[in-house]
């Protein structure tokens, strides 16, 4: 009687395990559904738009004004779609662990302001400043258009997030020997506590309306535990967003320019 005890209580806990499965399989089909709906709706808005500017501009009959209007809003559009193409593929990448790094010294306020030359027009549009406070110069091992993706999105999230008129401040700290932090901050609609802890989750949107995938946090979060380093999260609804990245310090300097011409 004791070893059908034993049976009953392992088969017990078999169909929780089971069912536990189950259960994730359902949930994982259904963020995949919801992902293809989300994706499908993001890509169809710049084909839409691009058909139909292309239509009209073949049609004849326009302006050369009203022309370089429609080619400029099919290129943007375009450039919108590899945007998305793009970081399709680079999640499905990290997904398979196949994102490799090309590593290399690298001066994290020469990334940061190349960051924000990328973004200038952008917030231009919503007259919002970006700022830039360094302490110093900090080198760091990474890949520095890896880290530029990550502190492009965050800043456009930011962006995306903040009110006209307002500021975007990036800022870079030493925290330790081994440990330099970069925190992008804004003054925009904030993020709820109940939120807070899924927008890494990918694919997780708190308004489906904003547009995007849903990728860019996870994608970030990703590159930059690529590079031994963490991303953190503080946030507070209506009051603005804090993200932090915190990547390891190397004592590895740039080799000294010689002076003095050709030597000896
Ligand atoms: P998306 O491509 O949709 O922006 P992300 O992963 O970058 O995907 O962000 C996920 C969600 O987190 C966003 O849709 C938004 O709801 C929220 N979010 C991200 N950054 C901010 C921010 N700075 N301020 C407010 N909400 C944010």
């Amino acid at each position: 009687t004791r070893i059908k005890g034993d049976y009953k209580y392992e088969i017990g806990d078999l169909a929780t395990t089971l069912n536990y499965m189950a259960d994730e399989i359902i949930r994982s089909n259904q963020i995949k559904d919801d992902f293809i709906s989300s994706i499908s709706h993001e890509l169809r808005t710049p084909l839409t738009s691009i058909k139909g500017w292309s239509e009209t501009l073949i049609s004849g009959g326009y302006d050369p004004e009203e022309t370089k209007l429609g080619m400029g809003i099919i290129s943007k559009e375009s450039d919108r779609l590899i945007g998305l193409v793009e970081e399709i593929l680079d999640f499905s990448k990290l997904q398979q662990n196949e994102m490799k790094l090309s590593i290399a010294l690298i001066d994290i306020k020469v990334v940061l302001q190349e960051t924000i030359l990328n973004v200038w027009a952008k917030a231009e549009k919503k007259r919002i400043h970006l700022l830039l406070e360094c302490e110093g110069t900090i080198y760091i091992k990474g890949d520095a258009n890896r880290l530029k993706q990550v502190f492009l999105n965050l800043v456009d999230n930011a962006v995306k997030f903040s009110p006209e008129d307002s500021s975007i401040v990036l800022s870079t700290h030493r925290l330790s020997k081994e440990e330099m932090a970069v925190i992008v901050r804004d003054s925009g609609i904030g993020i709820s506590e109940a939120h807070l802890s899924r927008v890494r989750d990918r694919f997780f949107q708190v308004d489906a309306l904003n547009g995007g995938t849903g990728l860019g946090l996870a994608i970030s979060q990703q590159i930059v535990e690529l590079h031994h380093g963490k991303l953190e999260l503080d946030s507070e609804l209506g009051k603005g967003t804090q993200v932090t990245v915190i990547l390891p310090l190397t004592e590895e300097q740039p080799p000294v320019a010689a002076e003095g011409g050709n030597g000896p």
